[in-house]
């Protein structure tokens, strides 16, 4: 099998695709051939408005100078520095830059960096980092970790047994000791909602329930993305968030906030914990870090949870845990070229200004067949179409192909359509994105 749209295409067969229906691609297989500002070329020359940002992590938009030169210069210096027991300066200049703009600003104190290499990793790694805080401090019998239903925090062992979308661990052993507050979507009372959805934060109240059904003596960290993204884009109920921390406060679990997606302005605020006002104990990423460019993820730790751990003999490694890659140099390049990026443009709050019109815009879709609820939040929508009895996930598939070939890039989970555009988008972006969804939507059957 090849790809006829490529000059000397290759074959398709040997790649094994990462969340992908491998056969139904490859049988007819969409090509990204290169990427410049809001656009990509597919292989057969067609532009494709970039309405994902990628897969939720080219903020700053596509084919950055800046990021190229940095990382080429870094590349032609020094190429990769072992991470254990040694250490490269450009590591300790991204930690601290990142440290500057932490969520929730100087005084949540987050600002302590554990280098990644994705989202994934990061997740995992704060789980763990969670598990060996609570033993440091003599509760050690905190073993047992919290998650959502309906979560996605990547696909380690410890992100899917947090996870809670079945697709994803169903086939798969999950960690012990772990279980789920329930997800907050309730389309009965919060459809069609711009922003914040004003019924559900009683559903916090669900880790009283696990507090008072296993102990707070046996739980180490609630885990929860504050704005549920890979999910089909669930935005929490007013003052639920708030609730979680102090249930969390009260019992002694670290709330882990996973900003994979929300994190690097997404929301129209550097983090969601920005957004929201709320400062959870651990905060993952990836993705936006460097402009999805150079793989890395990136967990902020706060001050409390790494002194904590900065005990016993000075020679003694304190946390039996990193990557070959923590703190790769390239990177580490990439990540401070996209900070420069996103502060000289004002990327991390521009989304702010746009919400208003992005939420307007993706809300005029409210009436077109199928359509049976919106959502949008900062740079983010989530627009979900009525299942087809007999087929669900199929009609917003057909949506998402019909995009792409009329030069759209959505992103589909089940029958819920995403968009996450770059935040360099611009009114005659979201106009021409809305425009083409709009007319996929209308002629689906
Ligand atoms: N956590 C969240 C909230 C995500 O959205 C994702 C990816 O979409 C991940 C974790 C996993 O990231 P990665 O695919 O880089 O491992």
């Amino acid at each position: 099998m090849t790809s006829p749209s490529l000059k000397n295409a290759p074959s398709l067969d040997a790649y094994w695709m990462p969340f992908t229906a491998n056969r139904q691609f490859k049988a007819a297989p969409r090509l990204l051939a290169s990427a410049e500002g809001m656009h990509y070329t597919a292989s057969d020359g067609h532009r494709v408005l970039d309405g994902t940002a990628g897969l939720w992590c080219v903020n700053a938009g596509h084919g950055r100078r800046a990021i190229a030169q940095a990382v080429e210069q870094q590349l032609l210096t020094l190429d990769f520095a072992p991470s254990f027991q040694m250490g490269h300066p450009a590591a300790f200049a991204f930690a601290e830059a990142l440290a500057a703009v932490a969520p929730g600003g100087p005084e949540a104190g987050l600002d302590r960096v554990f280098f990644t290499g994705s989202g994934s990793e990061s997740v995992d790694t704060a789980l763990k980092i969670a598990l060996a805080y609570q033993r440091a401090i003599g509760q050690g019998t905190r073993t047992r970790l919290i998650g959502r239903e309906r979560g996605y925090h990547g696909v380690g062992f410890g992100g899917i047994s947090v996870g809670g979308l079945v697709n994803n661990r169903r086939v798969f052993t999950q960690l012990p000791g772990v279980d789920h507050l329930r997800h907050t979507h309730d389309l009965a009372r919060n459809s069609f909602v711009k922003g914040q959805p004003e019924h559900g934060a009683d559903l916090a109240e669900d880790l009283e329930r696990l507090v008072a059904l296993h102990g707070a003596e046996t739980i180490a960290a609630c885990i929860v993305e504050p704005v549920a993204g890979s999910t089909g884009v669930l935005v929490p109920p007013k003052g639920y968030l708030e609730r979680l921390r102090e249930i969390c406060t009260r019992h002694g679990i670290l709330l882990i906030f996973d900003e994979v997606i929300t994190g690097f302005g997404r929301l129209g605020a550097p983090f969601a914990t920005d957004y929201f006002g709320v400062v959870p104990d651990l905060v993952t990423t990836a993705k936006g870090l460097t402009n999805g460019t150079v793989p890395m993820g990136a967990v902020f730790a706060s001050r409390g949870i790494h002194d904590a751990l900065m005990h016993g003999p000075e020679s003694a490694i304190e946390l039996f845990h990193g990557y070959t890659y923590s703190g790769h140099p390239l990177a580490c390049a990439a990540g401070l070229a996209t900070l420069g990026i996103y502060a000289e443009e004002g990327l991390l709050t521009r989304g702010a200004g746009l919400a208003e019109d992005w939420a307007s815009a993706v809300h005029d879709l409210r009436g077109h067949r199928h359509v049976i609820d919106i959502r949008t939040i900062g740079l983010v929508a989530g627009i979900e179409l009525q299942p087809r009895p007999d087929a669900p996930g199929a009609r917003a598939y057909e949506v998402f192909v019909d995009c792409f070939e009329r030069g759209l890039l959505t992103r589909v989970t089940g029958d819920i359509i995403a968009l996450s555009p770059p935040l360099i988008v611009e009114p005659e972006h979201i106009a021409e994105m809305t425009r083409i969804l709009a007319e996929a939507i209308d002629r689906v059957a």
